[in-house]
């Protein structure tokens, strides 16, 4: 471990170094700011960097250090996905029509991270209202991808992975509503988790689409997402939909045995369009955990072809629900003049405030649910939807866990889907149906492109089952070691271009 190299740090590398006094919380925030201060004028994986506050975060946990107190998360750095509210910091979503808001409050998660001890270094970047599967929908600038500079770090929590793959902070949370947690995992060599649907409270995290969206850790090794998951899950009652339901103790269940334990490998995942690299090395993936004890079962999820037209109908037509609050009375951006009437107010508001691909979802899910198309469209939707659920219970009658792809291709570059939003849709083709589902979906690296781009592995548990996808995750993780790759330096910057 190197403190001039903080990507050389794990959580449980640093836990144990704080633990045993030999490093302090003040001196591994100065290297992940360092770190910030160098990487951010090519990467922008961050819109705020809250350098006062996270210094203050650190001597407070080194105070608690000094006092013989621990705890997974004591002084580790952390950034957080700008759609989470931080009191008193500016929280934007990406979005201008959050331009300069400040929350009078903090969010479920944020709250449990401070009093976890963990030391916020910052926000991440994120696609506006976190649509989209790029991050190059920011109302703020695109975060790159620290493997390669010219290409997406995957979206919409890019800013997130990329600020772990760079060294910024040791994890970070996302927000996974169709793949947005999982897919940046992928495409920057991370262990993501969506964690199942009401495990993490939503309050104070930005709403898109209610029933799909959910909170979950980016971080090196499952070891680490096992303990920020301990963290962050757990019931609230300001979110309603948050269970309660006991917190397992995540770590426990890292046992490294998969032995019996029944893997299915879903048919629909592994067909055309997937990438020759991506398919080579999510088999060899599989057939390691085949090696380590595991039992490969052939089964079916037979509609997974609707899953990407049903997502789109259903995380639309929510997210024109959830959006109509930004109406420039209560927060936020505000335009208007003199003599307008309030509804030229919110017109004006609301065209200045949210980007294309912002109104685009919101027209196509407004039309979903208007009168004379609700029933062939969203409410359709809805009943297609209870099919693809149906799929994973029967799934889950035959197997413990699902292995596939997390996506279909490693990162592609900046710019190349931009344009075409139905070849971007189709990158979240093996995530949705899992948010759909409620279901808890894992990511972590097995592989690497001949770009040496990383290629992530997808494990889908039954609900609230997420110490066995952890499980399966860290037996895999024992025996190989994509988790250890880092990017290269960011390197050759000449005043915040890349040279
Ligand atoms: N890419 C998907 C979308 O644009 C998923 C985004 C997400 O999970 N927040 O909606």
């Amino acid at each position: 471990m190197n403190l001039s190299d903080p990507r050389s740090f794990t959580i449980a590398t640093a836990r144990s170094a704080l633990d045993r006094r030999e490093l302090s919380s003040t001196e591994l925030t100065r290297a992940m700011l360092d770190r910030i201060a160098c990487a951010e004028p090519a990467l922008h994986a961050l819109l705020e960097v809250t350098e006062a506050r996270a210094l203050a975060d650190a001597a407070a946990a080194d105070a608690r250090l000094g006092r013989g107190e621990t705890g997974p998360l004591l002084g580790i750095p952390v950034v957080l996905k700008d759609i989470f509210a931080t009191r008193g910091i500016v929280t934007t979503c990406g979005s201008r029509i959050l331009e300069g808001f400040r929350p009078p409050y903090d969010s479920d998660a944020a709250e449990r991270l401070a009093r976890a001890g963990s030391v916020l270094v910052g926000k991440a970047n994120l696609d506006e209202f976190a649509m989209g599967s790029s991050n190059e929908n920011s109302a703020y600038g695109s975060t790159r991808n620290p493997w390669d500079l010219e290409r997406v770090p995957g979206g919409s929590s890019g800013g997130s992975a990329a600020a772990v793959a760079a060294g910024e902070c040791l994890a970070s949370l996302g927000t996974d509503t169709g793949g947005s947690i999982r897919l940046p995992a992928s495409f920057c060599g991370l262990v993501g988790l969506k964690p199942t649907y009401g495990r993490v409270s939503r309050y104070g995290v930005i709403a898109y689409a209610s029933s799909l969206d959910q909170v979950g850790p980016f971080a090196w090794t499952v070891e680490d997402i096992a303990a920020v998951l301990g963290v962050i899950a757990g019931h609230d009652p300001r979110d309603s939909t948050s269970v309660p339901r006991g917190v397992p103790d995540y770590t426990a269940a890292l046992t490294g045995d998969v032995r019996g334990l029944r893997i299915g490998i879903p048919r629909e995942y592994f067909a055309d369009g997937i990438a020759p690299d991506v398919e080579g090395a999510t088999r060899s993936a599989i057939r390691l955990l085949e090696s380590q004890g595991a039992q490969l079962v052939e089964i079916g999820l037979p509609h997974t072809e609707y899953a990407i037209a049903t997502y789109y109908l259903v995380a639309t037509a929510e997210a024109s629900s959830n959006l109509a609050r930004y109406d420039g009375v209560r927060f936020g951006l505000r335009r208007a003049s003199s003599g307008d009437s309030l509804i030229d107010m919110y017109r004006q508001t609301r065209d200045a405030g949210f980007g294309p691909e912002v109104k685009r979802r919101i027209l196509l899910g407004t039309y979903a649910l208007s009168a004379g198309y609700c029933d062939a469209y969203y409410l359709k939707a809805l009943q297609v939807r209870t099919l693809i659920r149906r799929d994973f219970l029967q799934a889950f009658e035959q197997c413990d866990v699902i292995a596939a792809p997390t996506a279909p291709t490693t990162a592609f570059r900046l710019g190349e889907k931009v344009s075409d939003p139905l070849a971007m849709y189709l990158s979240d083709i093996f995530t949705t149906s899992v948010n759909l589902a409620g279901l808890p979906g894992l990511s972590l690296p097995c592989g690497a492109d001949t770009a040496g781009l990383p290629i992530g592995l997808q494990i889908i548990a039954p609900a609230f089952a997420e110490e066995v996808a952890l499980r399966v995750g860290d037996a895999y993780q024992r025996a190989t070691e994509w988790h250890l790759r880092r990017p290269a330096e960011i390197t050759g910057l000449v005043s915040g271009k890349v040279a």
